[in-house]
């Protein structure tokens, strides 16, 4: 048997979750094809800058009820913890952006998100295999179960994407070389931090911790990231692998980090993995026919910016505005200015992000130059965090929510 629908949304991330609330206020009806057999805890922390939780306001999507707004920057020395350099955030970055900066867990993220969607529109279990056009439309093949046809379908599945095969080939994404180490510690056992609740970049030669509250100050999440001179093995076959106390242990010992940072490593609770950091290559196109991509399907950037989910979001909060604007016939010239309108922001955003690892890991004299220009950080990043995408892509106000 063959369903029909008009908005196949394959994924359901942050980018997938976040295009179906937009459209369905709308009134077009979506269906979301996911591959997981339910919303798992994949991920650990992200932080949302106020460029993205604006958007999601917008949406009815209040993020303050369940995340921690970090008060402050700190960054630090790697082998002593000492300060080079702090700057507020919590009340001052809202002031000054007009939004806040937040804190949580990808799933608790995932999970508000799949809350303003009727569950009658999210199949999981849906793995994409294959997307043919046919005459009706877009035909969507899963591994398992009936296939679809939709009027448009959108790419929302991840840095591996199988919508992107037919939208313009085969990509592989491109290692930065680095791992990243990644796990939760509950906030009792991080007392010895200086303010767990507190945004903190730690730079070292070779190697940088990134660890702040997330889920309303309960929860550490910790990001430690090393460059080995060669990729491990795993690497050639996978993104992230599961990880133990004692082999990170023993990789951040060997960069004599400070005792605090190797306490958090000991206290993490639950899974904990290494991931190999990816980012995406420019596509030559973002839509080929009635199909679209989006998110890190599109433009996936390395996470020194934080700001993989925050593209995403935008992306969606867009999409959403120029399909309803245009209306579904019209998917063509809707897909042309989305990817008008984002693919210069997205790709600035993955060089920052490039560049910004780099420099967090800087040793010796470059290290000293890099620390002395921390003070100048807000004005140079201010771009990422005070976009406003509804002033230039705006959604006429809510109606009913709608799907099949
Ligand atoms: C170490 C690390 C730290 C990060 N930290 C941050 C941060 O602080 N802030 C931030 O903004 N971002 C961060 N990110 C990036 C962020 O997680 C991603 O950019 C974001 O989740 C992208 O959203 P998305 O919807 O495009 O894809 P995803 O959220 O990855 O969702 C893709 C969905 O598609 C599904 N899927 C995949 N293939 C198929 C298929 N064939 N059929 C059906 N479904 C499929 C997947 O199961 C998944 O649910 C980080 C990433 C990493 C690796």
């Amino acid at each position: 048997m063959i369903r029909k629908c008009d908005v196949a949304i394959v994924g359901a991330g942050i980018g997938g979750l976040t295009l179906a609330v937009s459209l369905l206020q709308q009134s077009i009806s979506v269906q979301i094809f996911e591959q997981d057999t339910k919303f798992r805890e994949i991920g650990a922390g992200v932080a949302i800058g106020g460029n993205a939780t604006r958007l999601l306001q917008i949406l009815g999507v209040d993020l303050a009820q369940v995340a921690n707004m970090p008060p402050a920057l700190e960054v630090r020395r790697w082998k002593d913890g000492r300060l080079l350099w702090s700057h507020p955030i919590g009340e001052w970055y809202r002031q000054e952006v007009g939004a806040a900066f937040l804190t949580l867990h990808r799933g608790t993220l995932q999970r508000l998100l799949a809350a303003a969607v009727p569950p009658e529109c999210i199949q999981l279990n849906h793995r994409l295999v294959g997307l043919y056009d046919e005459p009706a439309g877009v035909r969507l093949h899963f591994e398992e179960g009936d296939d679809v046809v939709a009027s448009v379908a959108a790419g929302v599945d991840g840095v591996h994407s199988a919508a992107r095969r037919y939208v313009c080939g085969d990509v592989t994404p491109t290692h930065s070389g680095e791992i990243g180490f990644r796990g939760l510690i509950p906030v009792a056992k991080s007392q010895d931090l200086p303010d767990p609740a507190a945004l903190h970049i730690w730079c070292g030669p070779g190697t940088h911790v990134v660890h702040y509250g997330l889920d309303r100050g309960e929860l550490v999440n910790l990001l430690a990231v090393y460059k080995p001179d060669r990729l491990p093995e795993w690497t050639r076959f996978s993104d992230r692998v599961p990880a133990t106390r004692d082999e990170a242990l023993s990789i951040f010992e060997a960069y004599s980090w400070d005792r605090r940072i190797l306490d958090l490593v000991r206290n993490i609770e639950g899974d904990m993995s290494f991931w190999a950091l990816v980012e995406l290559p420019r596509l030559p196109r973002w839509s080929r026919g009635r199909v679209v991509l989006l998110g890190d399907a599109a433009h996936a950037p390395l996470p020194h910016q934080g700001q993989g989910a925050g593209l995403a979001i935008e992306d969606s909060y867009a999409l959403g505005a120029l399909l309803v604007k245009g209306g579904l016939t019209d998917y063509s010239s809707a897909f042309q200015a989305f990817e008008n309108l984002r693919r210069r922001r997205s790709w600035m955003v993955q060089a920052y992000s490039r560049a910004s690892g780099r420099a967090i890991k800087f040793g010796g004299g470059a290290a000293a130059r890099r620390d002395a220009s921390w003070s100048s950080l807000p004005r140079r990043i201010g771009w990422i965090h005070r976009y406003r995408e509804e002033e230039i892509v705006s959604l006429p106000s809510r109606s009913d929510t709608n799907c099949p």
